[in-house]
């Protein structure tokens, strides 16, 4: 395929599938405990032969994600050229006349993310090269997470990350806070000084919470403290940051750029954790990671119980940021890996907290479609 090729490639058709697995590991958060777990797959197809594959953030009703896809995004896409990737999200964006937020921007994120898998191919180049390219041929990553529990339960999530070599391994907080405080010291001395650790809250706290669940981390050197507060408190982030010395890190709630804009610009966050899978794809997640660049703060992909497409987006535009701290890195067995890529957990493949970045067209990623099927909401 040569580039003369992108000036007349057409959209096709648009095909948005709703996945679920009943996870083999069950997530423990804040939240409570996800046992099944969604995504939708969206396959575009075009004139040229070529397909691109995107993903969208959609952890419960699949089916209405696929609905709102097909009847809201398509008729907008259809008879496009996919390479007009900026003119095409606007459109898209144009679906919704109130602010942007919500289901329809996770709709937009796996859309996105299947034109640059269509842009690579034409172009014959991995995505992360057509954003810029650091020249980078593995990202730093980290072990996601140590679910909350009992302490041999916690001792033993710890220890299997240990044992896979990571250097930076985050653990889940929740209430009661006099327990997430001890806990954290506990861990701290199981993994010892030299191992890089972090907690997620999942919004657990109130402030004043925070405030005491933040001495705790700053007195065992944990490096972020993510989500202790709802996203809508954009003031109680403001104050924690003043009253708490361990760095703060969000923004997998964020949809766009606009809601990342305040804690970024004004440095309340350290690290912002964007999900390419909801964060309106490859185009809007860029933005936020080049803002944070020019404020000096450092981006974190957030991959969430996602599948290979929104992991191997997320390496992508990891390799090729300047800012970038390190992704999150599932460790468990997930049907939206294995079953539709034949590839292992990102734990497998990573080494010393090191991913590899692939090398194929677009996302260089090989969809097998009839483990689609077998994984599709009847
Ligand atoms: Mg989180």
């Amino acid at each position: 395929m040569t580039n003369t090729a992108s000036a007349d490639i057409r959209i096709t058709d648009l095909i948005a599938h709703p996945l679920t697995q009943t996870l083999p590991r069950p997530t423990v958060t804040s939240w409570g405990t996800y046992s099944e777990v969604s995504i939708v797959l969206v396959e575009i197809r075009t004139d040229a032969g070529i397909v691109g594959v995107g993903e969208t953030l959609a952890r419960f009703a699949p089916k209405a994600y696929a609905e709102a896809i097909e009847t809201l995004l398509k008729p907008r896409l259809v008879g496009q050229n996919p390479t007009d990737i900026s003119a095409l999200w606007r459109s898209m964006r144009r679906a919704l006349s109130g602010r942007s937020g919500g289901m329809l921007f996770e709709a937009i994120a796996g859309v996105d993310i299947a034109l640059w898998d269509i842009l690579g191919k034409v172009a014959n180049m991995p995505i992360h090269r057509l954003l810029g390219g650091m020249g980078r041929t593995e990202v730093p990553c980290y072990a996601a997470s140590v679910n909350w529990g009992d302490d041999p339960f916690m001792e033993r999530e710890l220890d299997r990350y240990l044992e896979k070599g990571f250097p930076r391994i985050k653990v889940k907080v929740a209430n009661p806070v006099k327990e997430a405080c001890r806990r954290i010291g506990h861990l701290r001395k199981r993994a010892g000084d030299d191992i890089d650790l972090c907690v997620d809250a999942n919004w657990a706290y109130s402030l004043e919470e925070a405030v005491e669940v933040g001495r705790a981390l700053t007195d065992n050197n944990y490096f972020w403290f993510e989500e202790p507060l709802r996203p809508e408190d954009e003031a109680g982030y403001e104050e924690l940051h003043r009253r708490c010395a361990t760095p703060l890190a969000a923004g997998e709630s964020n949809y766009t750029l606009d809601q990342a804009m305040r804690l970024v610009s004004n440095r309340t966050l350290s690290y912002i954790q964007p999900d390419v899978a909801r964060s309106g794809g490859i185009t809007e997640t860029r933005r936020m990671a080049e803002f944070a660049a020019a404020h000096d703060v450092q981006y974190a992909p957030h991959i969430g119980m996602s599948g290979i497409i929104c992991e191997t987006a997320s390496v992508h535009l990891a390799a090729a940021m300047p800012n970038i701290k390190a992704m999150e890195c599932e460790t468990d067995e997930s049907a939206f890996k294995t079953a539709i890529t034949g590839t292992t957990p990102g734990a497998d493949r990573q080494k010393n907290g090191m991913l590899p970045v692939p090398t194929g067209p677009g996302l260089g990623v090989e969809v097998d479609w009839d483990a689609v099927k077998r994984l599709r909401v009847q």
